[in-house]
């Protein structure tokens, strides 16, 4: 962790932004987040107010936050795209990929991280050595 992310981090939280979050823009581990919240007294439940501002991830501009929303960590969608297009690992680990079903030889896509195996409900069923009445 950097010396940037801890002053990320502080500033997260006294916007009210849950660990999970400050762990997925951060690209940290949501334990090493918690730890350090917990270690610097950063801990417990915040409120997110009107009056957060946070640091857009791509700029760097103040982008005002909606009270009970997820946080807005970019200021506008050029900056996301900015940011996303600059990060192409991040977006890869994320988008789906083309898999082929091992019933029925389909190809399908499916999250990268989903394992999925199967093009359909049925196949998975046939998989299971379900009968299938078709037609
Ligand atoms: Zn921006
Ligand atoms: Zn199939």
């Amino acid at each position: 962790m950097t010396l940037s992310d801890k002053k990320k981090i502080e500033a997260y939280r006294e916007s009210g932004v849950p660990y999970s979050e400050i762990a997925e823009i951060l690209s940290l581990s949501l334990n090493t987040v918690k730890s350090y919240c917990k270690r610097h007294n950063l801990g417990g439940r915040r409120e997110r107010t009107a009056e957060n501002i946070l640091l857009c991830k791509q700029c760097g501009e103040g982008v005002p936050q909606t009270p009970h929303r997820k946080a807005k960590i970019f200021c506008s969608d050029k900056c996301r795209m900015a940011w996303w297009n600059a990060h192409p690992k991040d977006v890869q680990r994320k988008s789906e990929q083309i898999f082929i079903c091992t019933v029925c030889g389909g190809s399908f896509s499916a999250y990268a991280s989903a394992k999925q195996k199967f093009c359909s409900r049925k196949c998975y069923g046939i998989s299971k050595g379900a009968v299938i009445h078709e037609r």
